[in-house]
């Protein structure tokens, strides 16, 4: 059986008629930036991250930057970011003109190891980066109290998170504010590419705005050298459609994750833990497998496809060579870049197709002994 790594066929299906209606209603009024559309999201996505304000941004990174920038985050401050993410959340960082100070995860969550932060704080730090990666809540309770013991403010990377939950309670709405990202890849994808920024503080939200329109508070008036990023009306209109369907993505994906959990059974294949205090969203299934490129080629020869999040660590990237961080500065991120496998996982899988995942995997022959 054929199993793709990711579909969006089965949310396009059920929601295609009401992204055509949107895109209609969106022509009929031959608007496109900045109005009503926008405005609608941005509210009804603030309720749903549990905020105040949201701000609709072009993308993920200009979410991150954008927000970092209107914190005045800049040339000569650190910020803390992860050591294994993806490349967008030390690139909000240096497009910021600051430095990125990565720090190690817990392996068996992926995520940011809070018990790290302390060392890599210096006087210059501004803010902590924290990403909720693979669609799983950072240790939420834990990264706060290091940043409030130390006065500094947390930027949550919600990328890959939208839905998910930390006691219960939405991430974004634990730090200073959050950028999400609306790619069409993403839990909550757009029809091309889009993003938001999410914070409690107006006078961020109001800073971010303007950073994201050309620095302008009114027309041809111009308070900072700013960016062209914003949501155009067609992605906000087709975002939401999707917004009052994201809860049951998330519990989709949370019935093909309990499945990968208990049924793989195979003495190479690690795979992910989960707190108890966390609600997942799978953007990405990751397992670890110290034979990956052969379980990977078996898969592959089964029809599963699978990827790799991410084959190279950020500190090896050719970009931050200039950050003079050699091989062996992270070892827990580059075991990651080394042995992390993705498995299929998308909303409206067939249990047909995840029972095919999970057979494949079980029957991955066994490695000799050394
Ligand atoms: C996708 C992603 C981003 C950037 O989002 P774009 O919309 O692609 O700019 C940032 N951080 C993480 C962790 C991501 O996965």
């Amino acid at each position: 059986m054929k199993v793709p790594f990711v579909s969006f066929l089965p949310l396009e299906r059920e929601l295609g008629a009401e992204l055509r209606a949107a895109f209609e209603r969106v022509l009929a009024r031959s608007w496109y930036i900045g109005g009503e559309e926008d405005a609608a999201f941005e509210r009804a996505f603030a309720r749903a991250v549990g905020v105040d304000h949201c701000v609709g941004v072009g993308n993920g990174l200009d979410a991150l930057l954008l927000i970092l920038k209107a914190m005045g985050v800049g040339a000569g401050d650190e910020v803390i970011v992860p050591s294994n993410t993806f490349i967008a959340t030390a690139l909000a960082v240096t497009y910021a003109g600051a430095k990125p100070v990565f720090v190690e995860p817990v392996p068996e969550t992926f995520n940011l190891d809070p018990a790290r932060i302390e060392a890599a704080l210096f006087p210059r730090t501004k803010a902590i980066l924290p990403v909720h990666l693979y669609g799983q809540p950072c240790d939420m309770d834990a990264v706060m109290d290091v940043a409030n013991r130390h006065g500094l403010p947390v930027v949550e990377d919600c990328a890959q998170a939208h839905g998910a939950c930390w006691r219960g309670r939405p991430v974004g709405s634990f730090g200073l504010a959050a950028g999400f990202s609306f790619y069409p890849g993403k839990n909550l994808g757009a029809l091309g590419d889009a993003g938001a920024a999410v914070t409690n503080d107006a006078a961020l939200a109001e800073k971010t705005r303007a950073l994201g329109n050309y620095g302008s508070d009114r027309k041809y008036h111009h308070l900072y050298q700013g960016h062209n990023s914003r949501l155009d009306e067609l992605q906000a209109a087709f975002l939401s459609v999707k917004l009052p369907h994201l809860a049951r993505i998330g519990e989709d994906r949370r019935r093909t994750a309990a499945r990968y959990l208990s049924e793989i059974r195979h003495p190479e294949v690690i795979l992910p833990a989960v707190r108890p205090e966390a609600t997942p969203v799978w953007h990405i299934f990751a397992i670890r497998c110290a034979r990956r490129a052969e379980l990977e080629a078996f898969l592959k020869a089964e029809g599963i496809e699978t990827g790799r999040h991410y084959p190279i660590p950020m500190h090896l990237q050719p970009c931050y060579a200039s950050l003079g961080l050699p091989e062996g500065a992270f070892p827990l991120a580059e075991e990651i870049s080394r042995t992390e496998l993705s498995l299929p996982m998308y909303y409206g899988m067939t249990p047909e197709e995840v029972s095919a995942v999970i057979d494949a995997v079980n029957r991955f022959p066994r490695g000799g002994q050394p």
